[in-house]
């Protein structure tokens, strides 16, 4: 019987986000470019003889009930089998919060395939991607992870070729973003073709492992309400590319900032000056990372 699991649940960035329309129902219509970078959070469980579900994070103003996408994820699938043990989950929290980086979709993902595991209920990661769905949009990604095209609302994923090696500096302003507020201000009719990126053309590239046609393909629609509501993002954009990043972009509906570089030497520079130098009032998190990519890893991975 598995009485414990430790779980990385990774973060993701969007190479390129494109919204294409809204629906009737208000929701979005997205082509996105995900990909898995190794910034995790570190998920602790243990199985108890103690019916129920306890929960705890190492940040004060993160829900540990309910609330939380992680105690979710364990309840749908301890309800749905009839689970009489507990578990307790312990939740230390690295990826940047309300960041748009899908941390609490990942460690719902995560916290999906441990339950899994730890009871033995045998679901395949197809059935958890297709129970994770109902948590959020973005939990089957953060199931399947690597790189992939997501569209739909983001549960429909096409799994693509790993993509090329670079070092990637993420750097998190300290400011607060709401992804609802920045989906909703997004006015798709005002905006010009050069605001949408060219998902077809970053899919060609990552196919021909072209690093330098998905950097000249970087893009994401919804720059164009977040940076003017927050200066600080093109402040970023610019620091990592005076600094020698190929390309640089904002994840998700941000605030976070992402630069890729092929320059090893370049990216240690940057990621010093942001975190240690002069600049280092632009970020409040900042880290050096890399890609995350399936290959090589047989389906059912540890997480
Ligand atoms: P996305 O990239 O999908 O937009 P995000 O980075 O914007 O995700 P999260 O960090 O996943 O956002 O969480 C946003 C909100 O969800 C937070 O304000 C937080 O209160 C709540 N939340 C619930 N569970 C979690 C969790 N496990 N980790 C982080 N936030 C969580």
């Amino acid at each position: 019987m598995i009485r414990h699991l430790e779980l990385k649940a990774y973060g993701k960035i969007n190479l390129g986000l494109d919204v294409v329309r809204r629906r009737e129902d208000g929701y979005h219509e997205v082509r996105m470019i995900m990909q898995t970078v190794r910034v995790y959070d570190a998920i602790e469980l243990n199985r108890t003889e103690e019916e129920g579900i306890r929960l705890s994070t190492n940040l004060y103003y993160l829900p540990d009930n309910e609330n939380n996408l992680g105690y979710r994820a364990a309840k749908l699938l301890m309800d749905e089998f009839g689970i009489r043990d507990g578990v307790e989950i312990k939740m230390k929290k690295f990826i940047p919060v309300a960041a748009g980086m899908a941390g609490g979709s990942s460690d719902a993902a995560a916290i999906l395939f441990g339950v899994n595991k730890m009871f033995g209920l045998g679901l395949s990661k197809q059935e958890l991607m297709e129970r994770g769905v109902r948590l959020g949009a973005d939990v089957p990604y953060c199931i399947m992870r690597g790189t992939a095209l997501s569209e739909g609302i983001g549960e429909i994923l096409t799994p693509l070729p790993p993509m090329p090696q670079c070092r990637v500096l993420i750097a998190k302003p300290a400011v607060s973003v709401s992804t609802k507020h920045v989906y909703e201000s997004l006015n798709l009719p005002s905006l010009g073709a050069e605001a949408h990126p060219d998902i077809d053309a970053m899919r060609a590239a990552i196919e021909k492992k072209d690093l330098s046609g998905v950097v000249s393909q970087l893009g994401n629609v919804l720059e164009t309400v977040t940076i003017p509501e927050n200066p600080v993002i093109q402040t970023l954009k610019d620091k990592m590319m005076e600094m020698g990043a190929d390309g640089s972009l904002m994840s998700g509906s941000g605030p976070t900032v992402f630069g890729l570089f092929t320059n090893q030497t370049a990216a240690q520079a940057a990621y010093e000056e942001l975190r240690y130098g002069s600049s280092q009032d632009l970020a409040k998190q900042v880290y050096l990372t890399s890609f995350y990519n399936r290959k090589g890893h047989a389906d059912g991975e540890q997480f």
